[in-house]
Parts: structure tokens; sequence; C-alpha cells
């Protein structure tokens, strides 16, 4: 139970329509965002908890995110227009993701940011809390991690006592200012968040994250580890991300078969 249990907050909440809903997005848009879903969580990335949003490709200041729900589960019915300050522009009454305010705040903080994943996954949440231990880019699928991803204290934030959930703009703001420089960011005793210029990217991104935490993690654990260098680094992103569409195609593919499968 957290201390603070006095003032805790439900994690799922109702919030009130602030605004009118802008142009409709674009139908394929929401389709992409819905597989997204499906795939991080067939990939292991979310579980009941996490999300992406993309931002809205009619109005750069709205976002799209999935209402309050598991993301396995998410269809097109379920996507929700929000604006960056985190206020809902048609849930009619859903309920919303409580970390909403991750996303307003980081399509705020970074203009070129088109896609962003919030997660939990499994291989991340050690290397948040292990002083003098950062995550780091060890293959060349991942070489956007970089030479050391930034770690969010809550603490320096919200001080002791928080829910470590990004539950308010401030708290965004705070996360997002990390951005700076990286496209990834470890929250201690969380999880991470990555951006990307796209979905696909994204989930690539989210997919590979965790992959090479797995990695790292089973390095240290035999002895010194040979990490990229900085221009590896750029090299790979340039040279391997590139090829995002070969394994997409084959997440969305694994995400429908599986889904005929259940029914
Ligand atoms: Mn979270």
């Amino acid at each position: 139970m957290c201390p603070n249990s006095d003032h805790s907050h439900p994690i799922a909440v109702t919030v009130d329509d602030h605004a009118a809903p802008g142009a409709a997005p674009d139908a394929t848009l929401i389709e992409e965002l819905v597989v997204a879903n499906q795939i991080l969580f067939d990939q292991g990335v979310v579980d009941a908890f996490g999300h992406i949003s993309v931002r809205h490709d009619k109005r750069p200041d709205r976002f799209l995110l999935a209402r309050n729900m598991a993301p396995g589960q998410v269809t097109a019915a379920d996507i929700v227009e929000f604006t960056l300050d985190g206020d809902p522009v048609n849930a009619n009454g859903r309920r919303v993701y409580l970390e909403r305010f991750i996303h307003g705040e980081i399509f705020r903080k970074r203009p070129d940011v088109m896609a962003v994943v919030h997660s939990h996954s499994h291989a991340i949440v050690p290397l948040t809390v292990v002083k003098g231990v950062r995550l780091q880019a060890i293959f060349h699928m991942a070489g956007f991690v970089g030479q050391g991803a930034p770690v969010f204290e809550i603490r320096d934030a919200g001080g002791d006592g928080t829910d470590l959930l990004i539950s308010s703009p401030m708290l965004g703001a705070a996360l997002a200012q990390h951005f700076d420089g990286h496209d990834i960011v470890l929250m201690r005793g969380h999880g991470s968040t990555v951006v990307g210029g796209s979905i696909r990217q994204a989930v690539y991104r989210a997919i590979y994250a965790e992959l090479n935490a797995r990695y790292q993690i089973e390095a240290m654990r035999m002895g010194e580890v040979t990490y990229l260098t900085e221009a590896e680094s750029r090299a790979c992103v340039a040279n391997v991300e590139p090829q995002v569409q070969r394994p997409w195609d084959l997440w969305v593919e694994q995400a429908r078969a599986k889904r005929r499968l259940d029914r």
C-alpha cells in the first residue's frame, strides 16, 4: 500500500470533456494505433497496464490514446482524442488513463515525436533501481538506447510518498524534460517511456528496449560488458531502424492470426 494512501487516487478516472473534437483522424491512423496496442501486448511489452499514443494527424496539438483498458483488448471504438493538457474531448464519460499526462507533455516538448509508448516491461524495471547501472545500447537493434538512458526520479518532482504514477501535468512535464536528446527514459521503480517519429518506430523501440535490457542483465552476470559506442549507436539508428517495416509486417500478421484463433 502506498504510504500516502489518504491522498491516493483511483487508477481509473472519469474526466469531463474539455473541448470539441477536431476533424476526425484518418481511419488508417486509428487502425494502426489499434494494432500497435495488440502487438505491444503480444510481444510482452505491456500486460494489463501500459499504453501507446499517436499525435493527431490533423491537429498537432491533440493526441489519440485508448480509453482506460488493457491494451490487448483495444478496438477502434476505444480510441479517445485528448488535448496536450491531457483533457479528453470525446471520452463521453468513458474512463481514461491516469497517466495520460506522459503523452501530452512529451508531444508538447518534442514536436518531432509522433508516437509514445509507456510500459512496465519486465527486464527494464530492475535497471531503473540499481545505483550505478544504466540501460545502455548493447546490440545493433537498439542503438537508440544510447550510452546511458536517463532515469526519471519522481521524488525530485513529486517528493517522497508519491504512488510513482505520472498523474498530473506537473509530473508529466518533469518527465518530458528528460527527453531532451534522448528517445527513451527510464522511470525509477516504475518502467519506461519511449518515443518515435511514427507508431511503427515507437513500437519497434519499445520491443527492442526490452530485449536490450534482458541481454544487458544477462551479459552483466558473466563479466565486463562491451557496449556500442556513440558512433556505432548513431550508425545503427541510421541503418537498422529504417528496416522497421520487416518486423512490423511480421508483428501485424502474428496479432491478426492470434485474434483469428481466439474467435
Ligand atoms: Mn505506468
